[in-house]
């Protein structure tokens, strides 16, 4: 089932200065930040009432998140969703015809495994699924 926005994610080109950026604008202080090696980007949280932004810069040419922004600028990346059962949630959207672009939820930034659907099949709309990882 899913839950709630979990957060938006943006993708910028210096997160050190988007950091600051919309520190100012949310006169709040972010939660810190994170790299995520094996997706070569390094990423901010803002915590906004129950839910968060992300922000996301690419470590890496090869990263998506430098492909995004070559072809279309900085600028929301994706929505991502948390839910109770990722593994169940990824079989019920599967049947319900979304294209899954992760088969199988891998190790996100913040504690979370997650996996992306296909914007070609939800509008346009870059879409993550999470869940809390238990430890
Ligand atoms: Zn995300």
């Amino acid at each position: 089932m899913i839950k709630k926005l979990s957060h938006v994610g943006i993708a910028v080109t210096n997160l050190e200065q988007s950091m600051k950026l919309f520190s100012g604008l949310f006169q709040n202080a972010s939660t810190g930040t994170e790299d995520v090696k094996d997706q070569h980007v390094k990423v901010g949280f803002f915590q906004l009432g129950g839910t968060s932004i992300e922000l996301t810069e690419a470590t890496a040419p090869e990263s998506p998140i430098a492909k995004f922004i070559q072809k279309r600028g900085e600028g929301v990346h994706h929505l991502s969703f948390e839910v109770d059962d990722i593994h169940a949630e990824l079989t019920r959207l599967k049947r319900e015809g979304f294209q899954l672009i992760d088969e199988q939820p891998r190790r996100g930034a913040g504690g979370y495994w997650i996996a992306f659907l296909h914007p070609k099949s939800t509008n346009g709309v870059l879409i993550e699924i999470s869940q809390k990882i238990e430890e």
